[in-house]
């Protein structure tokens, strides 16, 4: 079988965290999202991670040079070598050249770019009606998962929040970010004949199942070239 070496690339709020547990579960791929890797290399209190460490404790946002060195690292382990699944990683067309290159250099290529789209207002929909208990981090939707008194936890009783990276015109920042920098990475892809678009406003089951129907129709087909 070969290898697989995955990007997940969408707005956020397209359900690209739930496909991820799924595909992780289902292929045993290691999961490499720009958070855990930052979070492994403070841990491990490397040069880079101490850096890193500064920006955070700074409440200032990493620079997209000091993650795409993180990124490096990572794969330097060789713990990608039998596959992947990178995920908030390239967000920009810079980062995509360094992924490249990191590939490159240990002789792999990328097998697919899984895009999962969404509307604006369906994500601005779903991410605004999350409410969040301020206890234990239960997490309910007023439409589509409402606890069962207004804005208290069925668990434990807390109060429920709206986090403020939930908020609508945080949400609408943040999918503007997404537009200018992550989308000009879409045609950079599919230029490159890497992406498959698959549409988030479909059950998570749905894009699920078309997932991993189009995979294996690009393994078979890169089997046959091989
Ligand atoms: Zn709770």
């Amino acid at each position: 079988m070969s290898e697989l070496n995955l990007v997940l690339l969408g707005p956020p709020g397209a359900g690209k965290g739930t496909q991820a547990d799924r595909l992780v579960s289902d292929f045993g791929l290691p999961y490499y999202s720009t958070g855990i890797i930052l979070r492994e290399a403070v841990a491990e209190e490397s040069e880079l991670g101490k850096e890193a460490k500064q920006y955070m404790d700074d409440g200032e946002l990493v620079p997209d040079e000091l993650i795409s060195r993180a990124v490096a690292e990572r794969f330097e382990s060789g713990d990608a070598d039998n596959g992947f699944l990178l995920d908030g990683f390239p967000r920009t067309i810079g980062q995509a050249e360094v992924l490249d290159e990191i590939l490159e250099s240990r002789g792999r290529n990328l097998t697919a770019v899984l895009l999962i789209e969404a509307p604006d207002d369906e994500v601005v929909r779903r991410l605004s009606g999350r409410r969040t208990c301020a206890k234990g981090n239960h997490v309910y939707h007023v439409e589509f998962d409402p606890p069962k008194h207004d804005g208290v936890c069925d668990q434990d009783g807390s109060r429920l929040i709206q986090r403020d990276d939930d908020k609508p015109e945080t949400v609408r920042k943040r999918l503007a970010v997404y537009h200018d920098q992550t989308e000009p990475l879409i045609e950079w892809y599919e230029s490159r004949d890497l992406l498959m678009r698959f549409d988030g406003s479909r059950s998570p089951d749905e894009v699920h199942g078309l997932i991993r129907a189009k995979l294996a129709a690009k393994r078979l087909e890169d089997e046959v070239q091989q």
